[in-house]
């Protein structure tokens, strides 16, 4: 059956990947997006297809179309971008829930939430469950980010119960991959982009922080087939790669991939960094029948082609 599908942050890193994902379904795709991190390039060559239109629009503004299911990933995602404006940052993700929540509630669609690994903060349980609460500074300079995220779970919640809402919640983990943007700050990007322009590797604190990595194309699988389970799954569902690697491993990776020259520069550790992450995913398995199958290294060289490419078409700053 064709759906109306909505995903909020389409022309995002996640978001673009996730709308030619459901175009090849055979959907119809409505891409919203402000173009605060995301980019018109990312979903261009979607244009000529029928079943795509691209709506500029802020989710903190309510929206009144039909559809059938929605996807909501609107929100900044990198911590240099959501730090930025951090009350626009609280607005997307509150705001812009109870806009997509409403939305779902008059159409009667089903509504996915994009959520964070951050709703655990800095976490005392390794690996992480769903079950676990987590350990977030509700002040702290990512709070914007994190407390918003779990807030906007609390929202998916608490329409579920009130007004019987199909939910779904998924907790990403850190996913890399093409279209990340060069300049967002995020470990893997940062790295690769230093990497090839064999720039010093910026290394926060002394690099024995862990993330789990997860590449984006095992990713919207799981966003897919979670958006599929019945009804009376809600989640939240843990979604990443649980292979765990310190940002030094990561670092060490990058540069032999690269096969580039770059030296490790190890600058101040930012406030609130979690020391670890790494996904549970049992539920992930036994519910969604779902694993990630694309390794690090694998991953990694699909993500520095990409950035290869920009660098030959001068996307990327050589200074
Ligand atoms: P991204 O920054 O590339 O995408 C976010 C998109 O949302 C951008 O296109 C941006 O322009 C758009 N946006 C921001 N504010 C908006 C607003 N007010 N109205 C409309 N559009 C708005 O980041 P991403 O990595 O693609 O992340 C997508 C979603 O997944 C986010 O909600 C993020 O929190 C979540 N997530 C991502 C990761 C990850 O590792 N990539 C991990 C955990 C959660
Ligand atoms: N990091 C780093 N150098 C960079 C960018 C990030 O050492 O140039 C570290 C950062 O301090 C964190 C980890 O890499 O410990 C992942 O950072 P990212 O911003 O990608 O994601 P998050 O902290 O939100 O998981």
């Amino acid at each position: 059956m064709v759906k109306r599908i909505l995903v909020t942050g389409g022309a995002g890193f996640l978001g673009s990947h996730l709308c030619e994902r459901l175009l090849r379904e055979g959907h119809d795709v409505l891409c919203v997006d402000n173009f605060y991190t995301g980019r018109k390039q990312n979903v261009l060559h979607l244009l000529p297809n029928g079943r795509f239109e691209m709506m500029r629009h802020d989710v903190t503004f309510p929206l009144y179309i039909e559809v059938d299911e929605i996807y909501n990933l609107a929100c900044p995602a990198s911590p240099i971008h959501y730090q930025h404006d951090p009350v626009q940052t609280t607005k997307t993700s509150v705001h812009g829930a109870i806009n997509m929540l409403g939305l779902a509630k008059r159409v009667k669609a089903k509504i996915l939430q994009a959520s964070t690994s951050e709703v655990y903060g800095d976490p005392e349980i390794h690996p992480q469950t769903e079950s676990y609460w987590g350990h977030v500074n509700p002040i702290g300079i990512r709070s914007c980010y994190d407390e918003g995220k779990r807030c906007a779970e609390t929202l998916f919640f608490d329409y579920h119960r009130q007004h019987k809402l199909r939910i779904k919640v998924v907790r990403i983990f850190n996913t890399y991959g093409p279209r990340m943007l060069p300049n967002d700050g995020r470990v893997v990007s940062n790295f690769i982009v230093q990497a090839l322009q064999n720039k010093p590797i910026t290394i926060y604190g002394q690099g024995n922080q862990t993330r789990s990595f997860c590449y984006v194309d095992d990713l919207i699988e799981a966003m897919v087939k979670m958006m599929d389970t019945p009804d009376s799954f809600t989640g939240p569902v843990n979604c990443g790669n649980p292979q765990e690697f310190s940002i030094l491993e990561l670092a060490r990776k990058i540069v032999e991939l690269t096969g580039s020259s770059s030296l490790l520069n190890f600058m101040p550790l930012p406030q609130d960094d979690p020391t670890q992450r790494k996904p549970d995913i049992s539920l992930a398995q036994n519910v969604l029948k779902w694993s990630p199958t694309v390794a690090l290294d694998e991953g990694l060289k699909k993500t520095i082609s990409y950035f290869e490419q920009m660098l030959r078409n001068g996307e990327l700053a050589l200074s």
